[in-house]
């Protein structure tokens, strides 16, 4: 019998947004005189106070998501203790003023670069891994000294509530610092109204529209989209690492992951071999019980969708090994692999966000990489190969924000590393020094230190000697 699952939450009173953009405002007049030293120590602080409390925000997240136990402790919490971690420690060589370079001409003054929080960051998120995605995003935009306006997915309310919540409860940061409106769509629009950057996660399609109405107000939004993960598999792979990739990276947190493998290309010679160990790691996956390893779908288009890609697959002459539905009212379908898939096939080019893997023979992976790039997704993409100079040769050309070297993609736990994608898979980057940068506005900051009290020679008055000395200086010929 399945569990009853989760309903959405509804959308909330227009007036919120406006309230709690209000609150956050408050809260930003005290936080953004705090040095970064102490927003370090006060965020650190939070974290551990949720960290410890994770096993009550685990049962909230499993009974919104259905995710085995093992995916909310590594992927949210683990990754999330690595990124604290990274940009705690880095958070001050990248935040304090640093001293620009100075033309010679100006030596008598001083140029510096003061990095200022943008105001209310407001964060969009997704249901798909509900602490990892809105917690790093605020942890960051709080730390770069900002206040948050957390909206997030009407499938995940309870766990942002519980953040919410929690974070107010350590006392650490400002009231209202970290505010959270739940709803739909257009609690998103009030959002992007109420903020002074979006940095939004989603889909393709509600980013763009995200994108527009920020545009709309001359806001800047970071967009983080949709993928379609390439694994180009070269004759030469280590085929066993190669599958156990394929798989879990097709199958963990159910396939509804943005850098999750969604198709395979492999070289004609080994398309066999690496077919057989996928089939076998696939079929010793564990579907059901307590300690299943495939968890389920958040809510039903999705399962919809996976199988109207499978019988497209099928009309168009694919074999299609597993993919039943397990359960129709659970969500919750056996994982399925797609023989002889060709690129007009629905399951190769559009983001599938289950647990479906479909793999298409190339005669060369140089054929692969052409294909993948005439796509509009370029997210995650990964080369596999024993001959690493050639994979990493190949992962240049790919034209996707993020690759790897036999690694499917644990970019995320990175915090060094830039997350985004490229083409329709988004703008701009989370992560990375440019990503915690992006949250935060750069202030220019000139002090003439001497003479005190003289006038500089290229103001008034203009005389034709002092013109033609300083041109001289200046080096014009
Ligand atoms: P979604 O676009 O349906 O919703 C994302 C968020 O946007 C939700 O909070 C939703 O309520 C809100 N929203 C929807 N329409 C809006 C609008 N017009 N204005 C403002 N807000 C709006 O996406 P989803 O189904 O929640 O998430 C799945 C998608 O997210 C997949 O495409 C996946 O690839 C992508 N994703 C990308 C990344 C990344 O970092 N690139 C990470 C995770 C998920």
């Amino acid at each position: 019998m399945s569990e009853s699952l989760p309903a959405p939450a509804p959308e909330s009173a227009p007036e919120l947004a406006a309230e709690k953009a209000a609150a956050a405002r408050r809260a930003l007049r005290t936080w953004r005189r705090a040095d970064v030293g102490q927003r370090v120590e006060a965020l650190r602080g939070v974290w551990r106070a949720l960290a410890a409390r994770r096993a009550e925000l685990s049962a909230v997240i499993r009974e919104e998501t259905g995710k085995p136990a093992a995916e909310i402790e590594l992927a949210e919490f683990g990754s999330a203790s690595l990124l604290v971690d990274y940009f705690s420690s880095n958070a001050r060589r990248l935040l304090d003023e640093r001293p620009a370079w100075t033309p010679w001409l100006f030596l008598n003054k001083r140029a510096a670069v003061r990095r200022l929080p943008r105001g209310v960051v407001g964060i969009i998120s997704p249901w798909n891994m509900p602490f990892l995605i809105p917690f790093g995003d605020s942890f960051c935009a709080m730390l770069a000294g900002n206040a948050v306006l957390l909206k997030p997915s009407e499938w995940t309310t309870k766990t942002a509530l519980w953040i919410e919540s929690a974070v107010a409860g350590t006392g650490l940061l400002p009231e209202g610092l970290l505010s959270v409106v739940p709803g739909r769509a257009a609690a998103g629009e009030r959002v992007v109204d109420a903020s002074d950057l979006v940095l939004f996660t989603g889909s393709c399609a509600a980013g763009r529209a995200v994108a527009q109405r920020a545009a709309g107000r001359l806001k800047p939004a970071i967009l983080e989209l949709g993928g379609k993960h390439p694994m180009i598999v070269l004759a030469d792979a280590p085929l066993e690492r190669a599958a156990a990739a394929a798989v879990w990276g097709a199958c963990s947190n159910m396939g509804q992951l943005c850098v999750g493998v969604e198709r395979v290309f492999v070289e004609g010679e080994v398309h066999d071999a690496l077919v057989e160990k996928i089939r076998t790691r696939l079929a010793a996956l564990r579907t059901t019980g307590d300690d299943a390893e495939l968890g389920r779908f958040v809510f039903p288009p999705l399962l919809e969708r996976a199988h109207a890609q499978l019988e497209d697959a099928l009309k168009k002459g694919a074999r299609v090994i597993g993919g039943e539905v397990l359960d129709r009212a659970g969500l919750r379908m056996a994982p399925a692999l797609v023989l002889d898939a060709r690129m007009d096939m629905a399951v190769m080019g559009e983001e599938t966000f289950g647990p479906v893997l479909p793999v298409m023979k190339v005669a060369r992976a140089e054929e692969a990489v052409a294909l993948c790039n005439e796509g509009a997704l370029g997210l995650a993409a990964s080369v596999w190969s024993r001959d690493l100079e050639k994979a990493e040769s190949l992962s240049s050309e790919l034209e996707a924000g993020m690759v790897g070297v036999n690694e499917p993609g644990t970019h995320y736990a990175f915090g060094a590393l830039p997350f985004g994608g490229v083409k329709s898979s988004g703008l701009w980057r989370r992560h990375g020094d440019e990503g915690l940068l992006a949250l935060t506005q750069s202030q220019s900051v000139l002090v003439h230190e001497w003479p005190r009290d003289a006038a500089d020679p290229w103001w008034f008055p203009y005389e034709r000697r002092k013109t033609a000395l300083l041109a001289r200086l200046l080096g014009l010929p």
